[in-house]
């Protein structure tokens, strides 16, 4: 079994990376790739557990990017972490996030009357480096909303009032820097973003134009017929195809590590590329 978009604690998972690491071991993985929003801190803790074990970690990283009106996420695997035009996309990324995270913060207060946002928020992460659903289980928390979901709907998506537009680097520089890395570089659940079919095209079109090789066909969420629409995609723009579960944690995924469906026969494996 191979799983090649997971989270950690280092984002916005609910797992420590040993307990990643442990649960890809018992659910019997070959393969792991770590990929945390915007940040590579927790590959390296990773690959040191796996040193003496035949499950082969591929370090990875999960970066947000603006397309036209949307964020869009673009998987970068099988990177070269020493890599310093990867480090410097991060922390352009990590500043973005930091200020959209305050900016937030400030309107949860402004809107809602919670004290202390940001203490708060960093409590619940364990670090400054926030996403979302940090704030959605502060909002949780606070008593402001029923569930996780209703955190997003109500207050956290895109035309919500504690929606914050994001300065994220474009397409061009994502693909860049990961292949300045050495990396592979995939589109993150192309069905996610509530792009028309033209658009969809436009997507792949726009990403295909600057390099990047794959399109991620089955992730957490895929119906079969998604699975379907993606692997025909990949063969009419020539792209290989990568398989994840997008793990956050029970609590939070359809699946579980390394649960997802399998990947059609008719697509070519991203990990094709990497065996050596
Ligand atoms: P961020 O990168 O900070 O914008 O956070 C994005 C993360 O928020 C995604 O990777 C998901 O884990 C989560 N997320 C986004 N939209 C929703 C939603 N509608 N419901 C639950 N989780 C969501
Ligand atoms: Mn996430
Ligand atoms: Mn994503
Ligand atoms: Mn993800």
């Amino acid at each position: 079994m191979i799983d090649l978009h997971t989270h950690s604690h280092f984002s916005d998972g609910l797992l420590s990376v040993p307990a990643l690491y442990q649960k890809a071991i018992d659910n019997g993985l070959s393969m792991l790739a770590l990929t945390d929003h915007d940040t590579v801190a927790g590959v390296h803790a990773l690959m040191a557990l796996a040193e003496q074990s035949s499950l082969r970690i591929i370090p990875g990283i999960e970066l947000s990017v603006r397309f036209k009106t949307k964020d869009v996420h673009i998987l970068g695997l099988n990177l070269d972490l020493s890599s310093e035009a990867l480090c410097d996309v991060i922390a352009k990324q990590q500043q973005s996030r930091l200020h959209r995270a305050q900016e937030i913060a400030r309107k949860l207060t402004e809107t809602l009357g919670i004290t202390d946002v940001w203490d708060k928020v960093c409590a619940i992460a364990g670090h400054e480096h926030i996403a979302r659903p940090h704030f959605a289980k502060l909002l949780q928390n606070e008593g402001k909303v029923k569930d996780f979901q209703k955190a997003f709907k109500q207050y956290l998506a895109r035309g919500r009032v504690a929606f914050v537009s994001t300065a994220w680097i474009n397409i061009d520089e994502a693909v860049c820097a990961i292949h300045a890395a050495g990396g592979t570089a995939v589109i993150a659940h192309p069905l996610k973003y509530g792009l028309t079919r033209t658009k969809l095209n436009e997507l792949i079109l726009a990403f295909k134009a600057c390099g990047g090789e794959g399109i991620e066909v089955v992730s957490g969420d895929t119906s079969a017929d998604d699975i379907a629409l993606l692997a025909r995609l990949c063969l009419q723009y020539d792209m290989l195809a990568s398989t994840g579960s997008d793990f956050h944690g029970q609590a939070l995924s359809r699946y579980d590590l390394g649960k997802q469906a399998a990947l059609p026969l008719v697509c070519t494996p991203i990990w094709q590329l990497w065996t050596n």
